[in-house]
């Protein structure tokens, strides 16, 4: 398989864990990964756990079968996520690691550890040097710089900010410290729209970092305190959070991409993309709540190219559905800015080739 090759197991509409099971297998004997790992590699296999309430992430079963087929060839697998950056659960090892366990992630179900890249707190890191256009060097988890392979499986959704998240974000959000999340973020200032907001205190339950507080019978977002999570965006049924959702989400999408070249660009020829294109919602796993797919079922995708993959996605929700999972989550956001930035930077190719199997 070429690096721009993107290879496609289909499913039907409402596929069943078995069904994703066999496809996933079809998928991994295609691949031909004993070009990439060798005997003693130590491999990263990153994915999400989902937040507390969410049942659409990937099932464990499935990272499973990636773990098994990193194993014949006698490499030594392990799950890697990081820190995020609002309070919760997940903002350090010891709730994420409880978190994946609850949520099925354990050795006995996977076969494999699961350990936190940016340690304790989500502050290990390492500064890796990029040729990006906004950015010369970006801070990575520090243990994700140092695997020898690298394995990302995608949970293709919609996205509040940056209108879609696959790979891209998987590798630049999702692989990066917690500095590095706040580099990516910092751009993003929502403030409250007075007329509009029934002083309902959703926003305030809700932010993760209590930026929000009352001020003259309204909610006010405290600037230096927001971390630019966008939850109260989401969360406000008045639409009185007010966001510049051009600009705003265009930088953002820029910052992750070069951040995704920053996880990935060592690891080049050395790593492998998957994305599993079920339970497709309109927010990302990271949110706290339970959600049903916006769309049917298509399939897993792999490919080489992490770029490739994202396009493939978008291409084949949108040719199944009138409009891609990012457009049909976000109408007004524009997803393919990450994906073109990318390409721009050199992290993949945007032009691919699908190839059934
Ligand atoms: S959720 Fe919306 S309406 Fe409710 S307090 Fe916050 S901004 Fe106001
Ligand atoms: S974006 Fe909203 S919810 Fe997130 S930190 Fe800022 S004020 Fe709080």
């Amino acid at each position: 398989m070429n690096k721009n090759h993107v290879c496609f197991a289909e499913l039907p509409a409402h596929s069943d864990i078995k069904e994703r099971y066999t496809a996933l297998k079809k998928i991994l004997q295609y691949l031909k990964l004993g070009k990439i790992i060798k005997q003693k590699d130590k491999v990263a296999v990153k994915t999400h756990v989902g937040d507390v309430n969410n049942t659409t992430h990937i099932s464990p079963e499935l990272i499973k079968l990636v773990v098994s087929k990193i194993k014949e060839f006698k490499a030594h697998p392990f799950l890697i996520e990081t820190s995020t950056l609002y309070s919760g659960p997940r903002s350090n090892a010891i709730g994420h690691i409880n978190l994946a366990y609850e949520h099925g992630f354990t050795y006995e179900k996977v076969g494999a550890p699961f350990i936190m890249a940016d340690g304790l707190l989500g502050n290990a890191e390492i500064e890796v040097k990029i040729p990006g256009i906004l950015y010369k060097s970006v801070n990575i988890a520090r243990d994700a710089v140092l695997t020898d392979v690298l394995v990302v499986l995608s949970h293709p959704t919609g996205h509040i900010v940056t209108g879609f998240g696959a790979c891209i974000k998987n590798l630049g959000m999702g692989l990066c410290s917690k500095k590095g999340k706040l580099q990516q973020h910092s751009s993003i200032k929502p403030s409250i729209k007075k007329k509009t907001c029934t002083f309902c205190k959703q926003c305030i339950i809700w932010c993760p970092v209590q930026a929000i507080i009352e001020k003259d019978g309204k909610a006010f977002i405290i600037e230096e305190k927001c971390i630019g999570c966008g939850e109260c965006l989401s969360i406000c049924k008045f639409n009185a959070v007010k966001f510049n959702w051009g600009v705003q989400s265009e930088d953002l999408q820029k910052r992750m991409a070069e951040y995704a070249l920053g996880a990935y660009q060592n690891k080049i020829g050395k790593s492998f993309f998957i994305n599993v294109l079920t339970d497709m919602t309109k927010e990302c796993d990271c949110m706290n709540i339970t959600q049903k797919p916006i769309i049917p079922d298509i399939g897993i995708l792999a490919s080489f190219d992490p770029v490739a993959i994202d396009q493939a996605t978008l291409d084949l929700t949108r040719e199944r559905n009138g409009k891609d999972i990012g457009r049909i989550s976000y109408e007004k956001l524009n997803p393919n800015i990450q994906l073109e930035h990318a390409e721009k930077i050199g992290l993949g190719s945007r032009k691919y080739k699908l190839i059934k199997i």
